[in-house]
């Protein structure tokens, strides 16, 4: 057994493969404890989880209650399946509170264990919807550029960086990608209203795949992975005008967006647009425990359990302890006011941002909705353009070593996803930390 902080971290050099980590890497950050918006590593040094985990934590780590809810439903009924005609009492309760949380018309819910598994079953229901509606030649999927939808075959073709294409040929075909919405790269848009841009080539898109060859668009109100990607107020309802229009069914990814991330139970509801399916995970548990959940709109519902019902499932859809933890991270998000709180506390981060890094060269733009937020890093900011990466020496890396307050690094901006009861203090915190590392980072990423 290892037991000694040393040898724990040997021994994850020695038998863990991490995403994204070179085997070459010398440091590995082992936690053991969390409570509130601090994490401890075997060493005992405290952080301050200014990324929630990995954009989840919306609650804050180590709530006993949830601890207690998952006891609870673990000796009462730990698993049994939702094939067939089977299901339990926990999962049930959940879909109602999700449906009556969700935008209406998304009456339905389907469980999977996380985002990756959602955005697969979102897009075969996309297929299946019109294969079941007599409209098999309907296979296309659109996406867009900068997108990031997991890691499932469907969603890592639906991505839109090369890194989560190469080396992993042939992607699934029939997805065809769009540009973003990302208003401060104005260039992209050529000096057009990024929305009008954004609109005409969505339009020539599908008039040159072929209306009646598109199944679905699939794409996150906010794009995360892709650096925090903020849409114009007019960009989804038009986008969705534009869909209704051609047949076209519009799901959302809400993987980080939903659960009071952006001030909302979902980001639909912030832009006031209703997809057709909206895909959950993360925020949904705070992380406490893996669990997602499609809301899916009654119309794609009747098509898909019509006939002999919908041909897929996951041996843990609707597992009652991840559903009896959900139930309990709702009723504290509620209990607590978390979707009032992230539009507040996210608001006093946003503005201790502007004043610890606004006056920095290499600081281009700070934005936010609720409480996701990013600070976009430049050579300067006339020219706008993207701060070079050093990866042994990324700006994230050395914040987390330096002042123990750990960001994350997305596309050339650092992201923020604290959890949702983030105090002013903390707020400050974690602005005080950037500065003391974005002050000294030069226009060449030099640190
Ligand atoms: N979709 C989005 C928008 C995400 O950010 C993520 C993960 O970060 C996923 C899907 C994949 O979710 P998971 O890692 O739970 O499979």
């Amino acid at each position: 057994m290892t037991s000694t902080p040393d040898a724990l971290v040997a021994a994850d050099r020695a038998r863990i493969i991490h995403p994204y980590l070179p085997a070459s890497a010398e440091e590995r950050v082992v936690m053991t404890q969390g409570s509130g918006c601090r994490v401890t590593d075997v060493h005992g040094r405290s952080y301050l989880d200014a990324t929630g985990g990995l954009w989840l934590a919306q609650i804050g780590h180590g709530r006993a209650e949830v601890a207690q809810a998952a006891q609870e439903q673990m000796s009462r009924l730990e698993y049994f399946t939702s094939f067939w005609e089977f299901s339990n009492d926990r999962a049930v309760e959940l879909a109602c509170r999700l449906t009556e949380l969700g935008p209406d018309g998304l009456g339905h819910v389907y469980f999977t264990s996380g985002g990756s598994e959602g955005n697969e079953a979102a897009l075969k229901m996309a297929r299946y919807y019109h294969h079941r509606r007599g409209e098999p030649e309907r296979t296309w999927i659109l996406a867009r550029h900068k997108a990031y939808h997991g890691v499932g075959y469907g969603g890592s073709s639906a991505n839109g960086f090369p890194l989560y294409h190469e080396g992993f040929a042939p992607m699934v075909p029939h997805i065809s990608h769009l540009t973003p919405p990302w208003p401060y790269r104005s260039e992209l848009y050529g000096g057009e209203d990024p929305t009008d841009f954004l609109i005409r080539e969505l339009e020539e898109r599908i008039a040159e795949v072929g209306p009646g060859r598109i199944a679905a668009m699939l794409a996150e109100p906010i794009m995360g992975v892709g650096g925090m990607l903020v849409p114009p107020d007019d960009y989804w309802p038009r986008v969705r005008e534009v869909l209704d229009r051609h047949g076209i069914l519009l799901i959302f990814d809400e993987v980080v967006t939903a659960y009071g991330r952006t001030g909302s139970w979902f980001a639909a509801q912030h832009f006031g647009v209703t997809p057709d399916i909206i895909v959950t995970a993360k925020g949904l548990t705070s992380g406490y425990i893996p669990l997602g959940a499609l809301l899916v709109g009654d119309h794609v519902a009747e098509q898909l359990t019509a006939g002999d019902g919908f041909p897929m499932g996951y041996t843990y859809n609707g597992h009652p302890v991840a559903a009896a933890v959900a139930l309990e991270n709702l009723r504290i998000i509620e209990r607590e006011g978390l979707l009032a709180r992230a539009v507040e506390a996210g608001a006093g981060l946003h503005a201790g941002l502007e004043a610890a890094l606004g006056d920095l060269p290499v600081v281009g733009e700070i934005r936010s909705v609720g409480m996701m937020l990013a600070v976009e890093l430049v050579t300067d900011k006339e020219s706008r353009t993207p701060l070079p990466v050093r990866p042994e020496r990324m700006p994230h890396d050395v914040i987390r070593r330096e002042t123990g307050v750990i960001v994350r690094d997305a596309a050339h901006s650092l992201v923020l996803s604290p959890p949702l009861i983030l105090d002013p203090a903390e707020a400050k915190e974690i602005a005080a930390g950037m500065r003391t590392v974005l002050e000294r980072t030069r226009a060449d990423g030099e640190i």
